[in-house]
């Protein structure tokens, strides 16, 4: 049994992997800046702490006593979150520089930090249907503003730690994870949970038409909630320090992703294209050669079974009676 630290714990991965541990055995510490009634899955079993881990004092706090630490504390969400809150994004990276402090100081024995595909070279993503994204091609360096950058320079400082100090880092670039207990509503969610939202509100209101943003054809991979714990497993227990994709290469048009989502709730909407919302690249998807030759890991589940477990959820969630949900009311 370990001591292990979730930063990001009232966060869609973070409460995820918060839930994995407690069934492993282990005691977690669990720590957020959200009050507990906003987290997307509590546990009051667990030590836990809302506290801003920008602050140096709190990551000290945290991590004392800790064996493990995994840093998904971010300010962030969907591209309309990203696009419009590049300071508040790019000030996350006092999340990662004081939770690395505090760790080395602490003596934490292996520190993992979430990384985004949003570092990728957007020259590398301005086509519809592209490469898989290899790692190497986050260089000569031109990311996502804001959200982008702060995520390239954290990536550094955690090799830096793990090559000055020997604090042991480990680092993956997530593409687009999704699954239950995501935030569906109030600005901050992407675009699985999002188009889920939209196709089942049309369905309870018998609306004919949805939103969407740019003209559908952009290209995502979307990672299963499940297949992004284990490959976050599998990095973690590697052996060095090193950065790797955890995404899917199964690339989709947001529109194709729509007529997935149409087929599982079986109603179907017009789309009204809203080309002036933000869309982010024009196309994206995950190189696995490197993950699966060193770590041996490939995501195992089709879209269509994730977007499927997804709906459900969120519809349950839509209907059950509490229509305020937590993801809406502001804090
Ligand atoms: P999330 O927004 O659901 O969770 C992040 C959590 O961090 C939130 O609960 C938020 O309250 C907390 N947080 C933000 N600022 C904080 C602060 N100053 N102090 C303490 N807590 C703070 O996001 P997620 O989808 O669970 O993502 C987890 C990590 O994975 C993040 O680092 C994110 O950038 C990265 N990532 C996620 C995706 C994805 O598709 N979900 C893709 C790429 C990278």
């Amino acid at each position: 049994m370990s001591k292990i630290l979730v930063c990001g714990a009232g966060g869609f991965i973070g409460g995820h992997l918060v839930k994995k541990f407690m069934e492993e055995g282990h005691d977690v510490v669990c720590a957020d800046f959200k009050p507990y009634e906003y987290w997307c899955q509590y546990f009051e079993e667990n030590k836990n702490f809302s506290v801003d881990l920008r602050e140096k004092e709190n990551t000290d706090l945290v991590t004392k006593d800790v064996d493990y630490v995994f840093n998904m504390a971010c300010n962030m969400g969907g591209m309309g979150f990203i696009e419009n809150n590049k300071t508040d994004c790019m000030l996350s990276v006092l999340i990662n520089t004081n939770m690395c402090r505090s760790s080395l100081a602490n003596k934490v024995k292996k520190y993992f930090f979430s990384s985004s595909a949003c570092v990728y070279n957007a020259s590398k993503q301005s086509k519809v249907f592209v490469e898989g994204l290899k790692e190497s091609d986050s260089y000569p360096a031109d990311p996502e503003d804001g959200y982008g950058w702060e995520k390239l320079f954290s990536e550094r400082m955690c090799r830096h730690f793990y090559e000055d100090y020997g604090l042991e880092t480990r680092v993956v670039r997530y593409h687009n994870i999704f699954g239950p207990f995501g935030t569906y509503d109030g600005g901050r969610e992407k675009a699985p949970a999002a188009m889920c939202r939209k196709i089942i509100n049309a369905k309870i209101n018998k609306e004919k038409a949805i939103d969407v943003w740019g003209d559908g054809e952009q290209t995502r991979t979307f990672l299963y909630i499940k297949d992004c714990l284990e490959g976050t497993m599998k990095v973690f227990n590697s052996d060095k320090f090193n950065v790797y994709n955890v995404g899917s290469d199964e690339q989709v048009s947001i529109n194709q992703m729509i007529e997935i989502i149409e087929d599982i709730a079986n109603y179907k909407v017009k789309k009204n294209y809203q080309l002036d919302k933000p869309k982010g690249v024009r196309g994206r998807s995950s190189d696995n050669t490197k993950i699966s030759k060193d770590l041996g890991w490939l995501p195992k589940m089709k879209l269509r079974e994730g977007l499927e477990l997804t709906y459900n959820w969120i519809y349950e969630s839509m209907t059950s009676g509490d229509n305020t949900s937590r993801f809406t009311r502001k804090y």
